[in-house]
């Protein structure tokens, strides 16, 4: 994959980390907004969010809700979303379980800060989502990438127990899986579990697309398993489930220990997250207890998918659940997926992101990423700009 990690002088500043200084998102983003592409690359709705939600913001500044919030979260935000976590998992959950946090991948970052020591692995599941690497890396951990089985992306148990060794201190799981829509099982977690039973590993489980699930599909969350349970972070972004990326709220559900020594770190990094934003989903869920979020992007997928037939493109899995559908181009092109994408968002008039961005050694598989949580009209768009071009 194509970085500019050479821009600052070593000698000026040592790198933390060995992810691209720019992320591909905001590469491509970027990209798009020069070349007045429609942009199917970052993921974000481009359709309005839910009135209430507006109008609950903006209440909440006028009530008053203008400074700093409790370290751990809004209390009333922390009693919703443990009504929210026991109505989903089954299992009871207390507000010493639940740290509201600025996103997930604060949540994520913050998590690996307070479990590693220098030299710790981490094991990842690749295509893995890009943030992983670098807060493994600036936290003292060793990455150790473990590939998902090609077309299916379903885990490879065999390859996971032989990475697994005695400095192993976290895996991270991703389900619903950004960039390849596939979703984890019971038995999957119970493949997990029987894996690293006995062993002091902890699971840090990104559930940031736990309610936009289709086909009727369940999500099983880490919570769910009574021996993971123990050993986990849970994170969730708010962003998703309410189609408001930018607000940047999210929470991390962790037994209470270890939600104490999260927070421990996180009193020192953030303290606390945006007041009115918190008061405004508080309300929010207060009022309604079903997310129509699934139903919503369920739609898009399928409209999207019906779309993509008239492209040469193929597409090696369903998205059963995320923002995204993987789409295999190389009946069109044989060029590299990055330069591909660029070459699509210039030529076309259509940014997506390459799959190769979600590898530490960017493996090419000629795959691109679309973003189908985007109005009717804007999918339309696209499809008819590519068609213009690849037909
Ligand atoms: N994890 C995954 C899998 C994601 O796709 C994203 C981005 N939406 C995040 C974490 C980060 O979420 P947030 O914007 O809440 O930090
Ligand atoms: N999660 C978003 C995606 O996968 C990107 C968020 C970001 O730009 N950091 O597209």
């Amino acid at each position: 994959m194509e970085t500019n990690n050479t821009s600052i002088p070593a000698e000026r500043l040592p790198r933390k980390h060995s992810g691209a200084d720019m992320t591909i998102f905001s590469v491509m983003s970027m990209l798009a907004q020069e070349c007045g592409a429609v942009n199917l690359s970052q993921g974000f709705p481009d359709y309005p969010i839910d009135a209430r939600l507006m109008e609950n913001l903006f209440e909440a500044a006028r009530k008053g809700m203008n400074q700093y919030a409790p370290m751990a979260g809004l209390p009333a935000l922390q009693l919703e979303i443990c009504a929210h976590v026991t109505r989903q998992t089954g299992v009871a959950c207390t507000p010493d379980q639940v740290t509201v946090t600025p996103g997930a991948s604060y949540g994520i970052y913050t998590a690996l800060a307070t479990i590693l020591q220098a030299g710790d692995e981490v094991i990842i599941l690749e295509p893995a989502y890009d943030s992983y690497i670098p807060a493994i890396e600036v936290n003292g951990g060793t990455v150790v990438p473990v590939a998902l089985q090609p077309g299916t992306f379903a885990p490879d148990w065999q390859l996971i127990a032989d990475r697994i060794s005695p400095k192993t201190k976290a895996i991270i799981v991703n389900t619903p899986h950004n960039p390849t829509g596939t979703v984890w099982s019971t038995a999957d977690w119970e493949q997990l579990y029987q894996l690293i039973a006995g062993k002091q590993i902890y699971i840090i489980s990104d559930e940031v697309y736990e309610q936009v699930i289709f086909d009727g599909v369940p999500h099983h969350s880490v919570w769910s398993h009574e021996g993971l349970r123990e050993h986990c972070f849970a994170i969730y972004s708010f962003g998703k489930a309410l189609h408001n990326t930018g607000w940047k709220v999210g929470y991390v559900l962790a037994p209470a220990d270890l939600s104490k020594a999260f927070r421990r770190i996180h009193q020192y990094l953030a303290f606390s997250v945006n007041t009115p934003a918190q008061g405004a989903v508080a309300a929010f869920m207060a009022k309604q207890q079903v997310n129509d979020s699934s139903l919503i992007l369920e739609q898009k997928r399928n409209y999207f998918i019906e779309l993509l037939k008239d492209l040469p493109f193929t597409i090696p899995y369903i998205s059963k659940g995320s923002y995204f559908q993987l789409a295999d181009y190389s009946a069109v092109s044989d060029l590299p997926d990055t330069e591909f994408a660029k070459w699509l968002t210039r030529e076309a008039g259509v940014a997506t992101i390459p799959i190769s961005a979600f590898y530490r050694k960017g493996s090419d598989q000629r795959l691109i990423r679309f973003c189908f949580a985007k109005k009717e009209e804007t999918l339309t768009e696209a499809v008819n700009r590519m068609k213009a071009r690849l037909l």
